[in-house]
């Protein structure tokens, strides 16, 4: 499977930030045997779209409906109308100070597909339940509730994102990545069958271009999901190169 490696810029970047997407979408050119893509605000993806050429351009959420009474949503259409080919959906971050729900991220996925969006759906636990030993049954939880009955092929990849390691500089130790990503691949097979070996999987939490190649070796790790790293080219290229020589 190949490698995918994506961005998420978060509530970072305006018009001035242009120059640095189009740099970051020049080095993944030179990484053709990864995919990759940068999730950025809804108000920068259609001059991002013209700036970047075919790279691939999301959005960072979505909500459920196509239009309607949701004053300062975007929805999936809206995203794709704009130029954006993916979404993140079910973010931690969203899911702590949005409360988001797992039927919730549900709906946002089944919007998404219906849109023609790729999605990354998030699931993680926290320091706390981690703590508790409750890891894998919260993230299974997440798994089976938020991931919708169509949610198998390409169209999906799921985000294992500990709480914990987003944006701490704190990395998950890859003996426990390799536990965690197995046991939601076990799941995705149980429920979806060998489409679920389609789905990619992908890490996220403080990974950066020292780290990178150690993840990306772990079984079943099958991209990135990168905060802070992502938000220049010469941070951002690193991964990708850790990327390309994990696939050679
Ligand atoms: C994220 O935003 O999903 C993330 C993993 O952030 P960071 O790489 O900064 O930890």
């Amino acid at each position: 499977m190949r490698k995918f490696i994506v961005g998420n810029w978060k509530m970072n970047g305006t018009s001035a930030d242009l120059g640095e997407m189009a740099e970051i979408s020049a080095v993944a050119r030179l990484h053709n045997s990864v995919d990759s893509a940068l999730c950025i605000p809804a108000t920068l993806i259609e001059r991002a779209v013209a700036a970047v050429g075919a790279f691939p351009i999301g959005g960072q959420d979505c909500h459920m409906q196509n239009s309607g009474a949701h004053t300062g949503c975007v929805s999936a259409e809206m995203l794709s109308d704009a130029g954006a080919v993916l979404t993140i959906i079910g973010h931690s971050e969203r899911r702590a100070a949005q409360h988001e729900q797992d039927s919730d991220i549900r709906a946002k996925a089944q919007a998404a597909k219906a849109a023609g969006l790729k999605a990354i759906l998030c699931v993680g636990e926290t320091l706390d339940e981690r703590e508790a030993g409750m890891a894998l049954e919260i993230v299974l939880g997440q798994v089976a509730h938020s991931l919708p009955d169509n949610a198998a092929g390409a169209w999906l990849s799921v985000a294992y994102e500990p709480v914990w390691a987003i944006g701490t500089g704190r990395v998950a130790e890859p003996a426990d990545v390799a536990d965690m990503h197995a046991a939601i691949r076990a799941a995705l097979v149980g429920r979806f069958g060998a489409e679920g070996q389609k789905i990619r999987i992908l890490y996220g939490g403080s990974m950066n271009g020292d780290n990178a190649a150690v993840l990306l070796a772990v079984p079943n790790v099958d991209g990135g999901l990168i905060g802070g790293a992502s938000l220049t080219a010469a941070k951002f290229q690193p991964i990708l190169a850790a990327a390309q020589a994990s696939g050679e």
